[in-house]
């Protein structure tokens, strides 16, 4: 019983990461607003995702998707 509850939550877990993922493509695949021309691409350091750099939350040299992650991050 408890193998299948685990299992439940981690498909949901999978799914709702599969949705934010699609969201961020959504959003980065868009046309670009007036004015803006094509955007520097950067990794973010913990999770590796690529954001437009004006996007991007910088800390030091290193660049993150969003604040919870340059917030988190704690590699050197
Ligand atoms: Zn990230």
């Amino acid at each position: 019983m408890n193998l299948i509850r685990i299992a439940i939550i981690a498909i949901v877990i999978w799914l709702l990461i599969r949705m934010v993922r699609g969201y961020r493509n959504r959003i980065r695949n868009s046309p670009s607003r007036k004015g803006d021309s094509i955007d520097t691409m950067v990794r973010c350091a913990r999770c590796g995702l690529h954001v437009p750099k004006r996007e991007a939350f910088r800390r030091g040299d290193r660049f993150y998707c969003c604040r919870r992650h340059a917030d988190t991050d704690r590699s050197p």
